[in-house]
């Protein structure tokens, strides 16, 4: 028998997210419906809490709080496949794919807040084409970040992580804001946007750093997992992110959430545990 080749056939179905049993047999993965939630759903997002609303989105995934008019939490895969040279687009604008009922924040929102809009899944991790750069601009891709969080030691993770992504990794990155009340430019806010917008208290991310092509199965308990929390506040924009590494656990405590659900939890249970420390 000749052995079983991925057909251009199949190949959108597997990019779909479906795992191939045999020959017929075409049957949903675990919770794969994006690649982008590789790791899992942290929130079990879906469409019927317009608090905890699934964004299924190609260029990444949102589990978005319409109350808050902010993500709970955004997720994100990098690759070199998503790096190109397309320019930063700029196009900030409401994401009219939010539900009725659901307040769309507006691209100018937060002009004069002395927030910055601060993108989760960076412009910069998504340089492969126009279509994929634009979409990071989606308000729904927005915290409202202190610009020294945002512009300093917020940046300065986001390039490391893309240097880890030039050294031939792949990168599972899940990241959000957290609580109420940052400081800006203007000063202390808890709101912004007519109270439409929850300024965050905490920016936190989660950077799974795996082979390519493994997936949730090529994690292990010497995979490296690194996860911050930081103030999001004026002052840190000099501050070296490397101090602000805490264990997954930790954000999960924070949170409430499931973060790498779909990593066993026998390995969950010791990369969730350690703070990152190279
Ligand atoms: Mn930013
Ligand atoms: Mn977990």
């Amino acid at each position: 028998m000749k052995k079983f080749k991925l057909s251009k056939f199949l190949l959108p179905f597997v990019a779909a997210g479906l795992s191939v049993i045999g020959l017929e047999q075409i049957v949903p993965a675990q919770s794969a419906v994006s690649v982008h939630l590789t790791m899992g759903n942290p929130s079990a997002a879906g469409t019927s809490s317009l608090n905890n609303y699934l964004l299924n989105k190609s260029q990444y995934a949102v589990g978005y709080n319409c109350s808050l008019g902010r993500p709970n939490w955004v997720s994100w895969q990098l690759n070199s496949s998503w790096l190109g040279s397309t320019p930063r687009q700029d196009d900030f604008r409401a994401d009219t794919t939010l539900p009725s009922g659901c307040y769309q924040v507006q691209g100018t929102d937060f002009s004069g807040s002395g927030f910055d809009r601060g993108h989760m899944t960076p412009s910069a991790d998504r340089t492969s084409s126009v279509t994929n750069n634009s979409a990071t601009f989606l308000m729904t891709n927005m915290i409202a970040q202190a610009p020294d969080n945002n512009q300093g030691i917020w940046a300065n993770l986001e390039n490391y992580c893309r240097t880890l992504v030039s050294g031939g990794k792949e990168l599972y990155i899940i990241s959000g804001g957290y609580g109420t009340g940052g400081t800006g430019s203007n000063g202390a806010a808890n709101t912004i946007a007519n109270g439409k917008v929850t300024v965050p208290d905490r920016t936190w991310k989660i950077i799974v750093v795996v082979t390519p092509g493994t997936g949730a199965s090529g994690v292990t308990t010497s995979t490296r997992v690194i996860a911050v929390n930081i103030p999001n506040d004026q002052g840190v924009r000099n501050a070296d992110w490397k101090n602000y590494r805490v264990s997954v656990d930790s954000l999960e405590s924070l949170t409430g959430y499931d973060f790498l659900s779909q990593v066993s939890t026998s390995t969950q249970s010791v990369i969730e545990a350690r703070v990152d420390n190279l």
